[in-house]
């Protein structure tokens, strides 16, 4: 079964051809460095690690590109209110994007450019563009490329070049021969990082970036380009532009990125997020109050291509999935080893234990992945297989070799889905510790005055006190402790 990827450029679904048999070259759009990452990255570099991976799982050596924008006119704005070089700011804030993308479990690209570091490359597409009539320089110091006179320039966004040019305007100080022209080199502004350059000195425009890296580190053709939905227009469109006129055949897309993956936005209680309306997360804020695994957990719950809704309901309630989740591996490990399970927890248990976890797990998910990268299809099965190793864990009485042998299977199967995923990967007491502690902080309670009066109730329990042990657990509860009093000892949770 090939893999079939939903292409922005033919707006449907088709087989991942790689221009080299058994190798895809793939480069995602990284970020602009000048604050630290909000939701919005989380969202968009998980799931390009994902495809990563599972590409990488599916036996293809992928490439992975992703660039720094070091040179931009935010990162100027910020450096210059704070009295800091803007290139030096960018690389703090690149080690800062390190830290977050690193915490939530994303495999570092394979290359990782940045502007700063490909001046020449830039300047050489840009002379090249000059070269072939494509790009003129007015004589300002400016250099713009001439939009129309690249036929497909509207293609990757569906629109034609008279609805673009609706939205285009000439700022002052641009000395464009058309709105819809796009700065390739800017001259230098005092203050400003300036590189010398046949047009004089400067620095490159936004979009010319990504067509010198992707040329340098995947060459002039390559398989997947990736983003969000809001660079489609200007950003990528101009990125085909330059790209396909300077080295490729002038006149197909195709002949730059051969397919691109576009991920849809993130909203807070479904609103846009934006700094304006107060509703902007940065990474480092959920992580404050949430684990890494559950917050990745929750973004692989929607599909790449689909907006996703981020709220602290839905937040916390992916974080009780993935306790789940740790709780029964944790369960199906014991089992799996004979060691007696401990009591089920209310919960009914169906005579025979329910759907036994199904031995070709593994191939759903994968043949989930392979359709466009179905992330939500694959957590559905897992929950599946996770209910029914759950229900065989929770059967009465001593399990037999086969029932046990199941159990280690799926334990195994579970934890080789996870890891194309970068899920449940950690040791699940440890995990289930992490998530439980994380709960209570957000309710506002103590992990240590609790697990003193734990203490306090074991000593009575001792003493035979058993109407002061109940006294605890029932304020415990009211406090919304619950106690789990299980062979290995008790232990807590929070409802
Ligand atoms: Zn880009």
């Amino acid at each position: 079964m090939p893999i079939q990827i939903h292409d922005t450029l033919t707006g449907g679904k088709h087989e991942l051809t790689p221009l080299r048999p058994g190798q895809v070259g793939l480069y995602a759009c990284g970020p602009t460095v000048y604050d630290l990452s909000h939701l919005g990255h989380a969202r968009c570099y998980v799931v390009w690690d994902v495809v990563v991976r599972h590409l990488r799982a599916r036996g293809l050596a992928v490439k992975y590109v992703r660039n720094f924008t070091d040179v931009d006119d935010k990162i100027i704005k910020r450096a210059g209110e704070r009295g800091e070089d803007p290139v030096a700011l960018a690389a703090r804030f690149a080690d800062e994007f390190h830290r977050d993308m690193d915490a939530l479990g994303c495999l570092r690209p394979d290359v990782e450019p940045r502007v700063s570091g490909h001046i020449p490359e830039i300047v050489a597409l840009i002379a090249a563009l000059v070269e072939k009539g494509f790009a003129y320089a007015p004589g300002n110091g400016d250099v713009y490329f001439s939009v129309r006179r690249f036929p497909e320039y509207g293609r990757l966004s569906g629109r034609n070049l008279d609805d673009l040019l609706a939205g285009a305007r000439v700022a002052p100080g641009e000395a464009k021969r058309d709105p819809l022209d796009f700065a390739l080199w800017k001259g230098a502004k005092p203050g400003e990082p300036r590189w010398p350059s046949p047009w004089g000195d400067g620095r490159p425009g936004w979009h010319i970036e990504c067509s010198a890296m992707t040329r340098k580190h995947l060459g002039d053709t390559f398989d997947l380009h990736t983003g969000g939905k809001d660079l489609v227009f200007p950003h990528h469109t101009n990125e085909i532009a330059q790209s396909v006129c300077a080295c490729g055949d002038g006149q197909h897309a195709e002949s730059y990125a051969r397919a691109w993956l576009h991920n849809g936005f993130v909203e807070i209680d479904d609103e846009k997020m934006s700094k304006s309306l107060g509703n902007f997360f940065t990474v480092r804020q959920v992580l404050e109050r949430y684990e890494a695994e559950g917050l990745r957990l929750f973004l692989l719950g929607t599909h790449y291509r689909r907006d996703f809704n981020f709220s602290d309901t839905v937040l916390s309630e992916a974080e009780r999935r993935l306790g789940y989740l740790y709780e029964t591996l944790e369960k199906a490990d014991r089992v799996a080893a004979g060691a007696a399970p401990a009591p089920a927890q209310g919960g009914k248990v169906p005579a025979d234990g329910g759907a036994a976890p199904d031995g070709g797990l593994v191939e759903r998910c994968r043949a989930a992945l392979d359709d466009d990268f179905n992330t939500p299809q694959v957590l559905g099965l897992l929950a599946e297989a996770f209910t029914a190793a759950n229900a065989l864990c929770d059967l009465k009485g001593k399990k037999t070799p086969e029932q046990r042998e199941r159990l280690a299977a799926f334990a195994r199967d579970a934890r080789r889905l996870g890891e194309t995923r970068g899920l449940l990967q950690r040791a699940p007491g440890e995990t289930l510790r992490a998530l439980r502690d994380r709960a209570a902080g957000r309710r506002g309670l103590d992990t240590a005055a609790v697990e003193a009066r734990l203490a306090e109730r074991q000593a009575a329990r001792k003493a035979r006190d058993f109407a002061r042990s109940d006294a605890i657990r029932d304020e415990l509860l009211a406090q919304g402790v619950a106690i789990m009093d299980g062979p290995e000892g008790t232990s807590w949770k929070v409802l």
